[in-house]
């Protein structure tokens, strides 16, 4: 009722999380944003209208928290019922308050949002759930009853994990298989320290563990654990394994030394931050006093950006095909790239590499776009400028086009399907369910709908398993 009558007209300003000065975050990998203090906590969560039936903060959330009902035990100091209830709906609240896109999804719907600004809901989420883990706040497991059935989780990622969580409180033995040596597959090994901290992870592989979760990290399907012992083993099987196929642009001198992929990189940089041994499979480029040019103009592109930024390079320049608000990625890190010294090129698309004869890469060849009709996605597609092609010096440059399915052999032969772009079919009869075409194996987040969001996936894991909980039930029931 409040968001209908006018007090949105009485409320203060938002003032957000306070962010390290830029000239200091870019010498560090540091989280950028500070977490709001108990003062600020109460002041953020005060501005909220906790509308009651237009929610819209909820509804947009794809995993449809109760925004407004935690807002407002976080105003009342209810720390520990604000965090139950979070993860009644999430089951990483402290991260999807870190990395959720909020200016697209719960505070892009703020009803408050034209009248002195969205409420930071994402900062609240994360304080409520930082908060209670440092008072000591635990999952309440004593209820839970054990049950027989056995799952085993392929991927430790938001969708591997929220579909492990569900499973566990429901009494269910998982075990979770990631080939990494810590879970949250993209969390960890993708998103960069900057934006979430690692310790995060590792905090929440200790919750997951004392709620009976077993993870076999450092365990790759396929090699290290044979699919069909799996499929032997467990009473279901749950695909939540990503999407890793690398996307090149086909380009004259793709191959030349200097020219690298976005998700390689950052795994690397990722893995010297964590303090583990450099790999062979992921080698760290030297980056110091390198002119680093990113093609691509997503959220992969912007951490690679900020990434370079903060390895020691000379300048670091995005280059975008489209205009900027066309780009895909949240406005907030473009916003934070720029405070960092990233320079910005948009309506150029890459047409070739020029390398010295090294074969080391010194230029892109761009060519200047201007906007054209749009195409089948609705998105308006660039055209190029006649006679306007120039190139742009690189020591570096970093291929951030995005991701596409990759092979995964040890799949093949159980009767599970795969769309033409080798994504996982999902739907069973309804078409809107997680089950594949094998009855016994489900599937969701990147590995079925292509790169997309954190939340998303976790959505997806979490309905995975309520689907398997349904179908143990119906079992008992005949
Ligand atoms: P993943 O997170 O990819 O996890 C899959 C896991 O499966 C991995 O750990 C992988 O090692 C494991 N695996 C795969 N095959 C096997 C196998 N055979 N055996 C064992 N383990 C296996 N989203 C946001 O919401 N906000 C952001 O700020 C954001 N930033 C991003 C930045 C980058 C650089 C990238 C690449 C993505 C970003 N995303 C962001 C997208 C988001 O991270 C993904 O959509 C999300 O992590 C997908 O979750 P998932 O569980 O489906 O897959
Ligand atoms: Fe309403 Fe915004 Fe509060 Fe959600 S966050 S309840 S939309 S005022």
């Amino acid at each position: 009722p409040a968001a209908n009558s006018r007090e949105f007209l009485k409320k203060p300003p938002r003032k957000g999380a306070e962010k390290i000065a830029a000239e200091l975050r870019k010498t560090h990998f540091a989280e950028i944003y500070r977490g709001l203090d108990c003062a600020e906590a109460s002041y953020e969560s005060s501005r909220c209208l906790y509308c009651s039936q237009k929610a819209w903060c909820n509804w947009t959330c794809p995993l449809h928290n109760h925004i407004p009902d935690f807002i407002r035990l976080a105003k009342d100091g209810k720390i520990i019922e604000a965090a139950e209830l979070c993860h009644q709906s999430s089951s990483l609240p402290e991260i999807c308050g870190r990395v959720c896109p909020q200016d697209r999804l719960c505070e892009g719907a703020c009803t408050l949002k034209n009248h002195h600004g969205s409420v930071t809901v994402g900062n609240l989420e994360r304080y409520i759930t930082d908060t209670a883990l440092t008072m000591g706040w635990r999952p309440d497991m004593s209820a839970v009853s054990p049950r027989a059935e056995r799952v085993a989780v392929i991927g430790a990622g938001p969708a591997g994990l929220g579909c492990a969580d569900i499973l566990a409180r429901a009494g269910v033995q998982v075990d979770v298989f990631d080939r990494h040596p810590e879970i949250g597959g993209l969390l960890t090994f993708g998103i960069p320290p900057f934006k979430l901290d690692k310790s995060v992870l590792s905090q929440r592989r200790e919750i997951f563990s004392d709620m009976g979760i077993r993870f076999h990290l450092n365990h790759e399907v396929g090699r290290d654990v044979s699919f069909s012992d799996l499929l032997t083993d467990y009473d279901a099987v749950f695909l939540g394994v990503g999407t890793y196929g690398l996307m090149t642009a086909g380009l004259d001198g793709e191959d030349a030394t200097g020219v690298i992929q976005a998700l390689p990189y950052l795994i690397a940089s990722t893995r010297e931050v964590m303090g583990l041994e450099e790999s062979e499979e992921y080698p760290l480029p030297q980056i110091s006093g390198k002119r680093v040019v990113v093609l691509g103009g997503g959220d992969t592109a912007m951490d690679c950006l900020r990434t370079s930024v903060r390895r020691g390079a000379a300048s670091v320049t995005c280059a975008y095909r489209r205009d900027e608000l066309s780009m895909p990625g949240s406005k907030k890190e473009v916003v934070n790239a720029r405070e960092e010294g990233v320079e910005f090129l948009f309506n150029v698309q890459p047409k070739y590499i020029s390398r010295n004869q090294k074969g080391h890469v010194t230029a892109i060849g761009l060519i200047r776009t201007e906007m054209g009709e749009p195409g089948p996605d609705g998105r308006r597609r660039p055209r190029p400028v006649a006679g306007s092609g120039f190139e742009l010096p690189a020591d570096v440059l970093i291929m951030a086009f995005g991701f596409q399915a990759h092979e995964m052999p040890w799949l093949q032969g159980h009767g599970v399907e795969l769309d033409r772009w080798g994504q996982i079919i999902t739907g069973g009869k309804g078409r809107t369910s997680t089950q594949t075409t094998h009855a016994r194996i489900y599937a969701g987040g990147d590995a079925v709908h292509g790169a997309d969001l954190v939340v998303t996936a976790m959505a997806a894991g979490r309905q995975a398993a309520r689907e398997m909980l349904a179908s143990f039930r119906l079992k008992e029931a005949v």
